[in-house]
């Protein structure tokens, strides 16, 4: 029941679900707090071994980058914790830490600023974009780039646009791209999800 859900990132979550596989490799391009990380370690593990894929959490804050290595180890064993690598860097270069070869499920983005943090650092339509070009070079044939845009502080609306004209220019033959807006909750966030097809 996905519009009973109060959350934007709690829709995206199920999204994810329909196109993260076991043993998969995904990317938190914004991990802040690190609940998005979580969610995605269990996504790519397998219940019945605990084996799985992994995710590259990266937050351009070393303090984001230690409140989701906290909650990392409040919630997860040690091997669990070990599939998560964490890096302290701008998402628009993402390209240098995917090892050659690899194939990455999804990369997700959840832009603004880290709660209960500082606001002034936060993420801008300029990295952004230089972002959004790295996910989709290292995305995967049946990948997704997922994104949950907040609207309500200033350049927020400016960085939709941005996102929206990324996702507007993405071949149709390759690419299916839609977004999920609320009509009637006008500054509610925005969630922009590009889908590579299979080739
Ligand atoms: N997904 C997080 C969670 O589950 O707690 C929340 C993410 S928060 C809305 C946005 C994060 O993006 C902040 O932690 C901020 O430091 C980070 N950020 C801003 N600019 C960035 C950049 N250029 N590269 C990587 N992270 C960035």
């Amino acid at each position: 029941y996905l519009f009973g859900r109060k959350k934007a990132t709690e829709v995206a979550h199920v999204v994810w679900e329909q196109v993260i596989q076991k043993g998969d490799m995904v990317i938190d391009a914004t991990c802040g707090n690190g609940n998005d990380t979580l969610a995605m370690l269990k996504m790519v593990t397998d219940d019945s071994d605990g084996c799985g894929g992994c995710v590259y959490a990266m937050d351009i804050q070393k303090d984001a980058i230690e409140s989701t290595s906290c909650l990392l180890d409040q919630t997860l064993g040690s091997e669990e914790k070990e599939r998560v690598k964490l890096f302290n860097m701008c998402h628009s270069k993402m390209e240098e830490i995917v090892p050659e070869n690899s194939s990455v499920r999804m990369v997700a983005f959840n832009l603004g600023y880290l709660p209960g943090g500082n606001k002034s650092i936060i993420t801008a339509s300029n990295t952004t974009v230089l972002a959004l070009k790295a996910a989709e070079s290292v995305l995967m044939p049946g990948g997704l780039i997922s994104l949950v845009v907040y609207i309500g502080h200033p350049g927020g609306r400016e960085e939709l646009e941005v996102v929206e004209a990324f996702g507007s220019s993405l071949p149709v033959s390759d690419w299916v791209c839609c977004k999920l807006q609320m009509l009637n909750r006008p500054l509610a966030p925005v969630l922009v999800f590009m889908f590579k097809r299979e080739k």
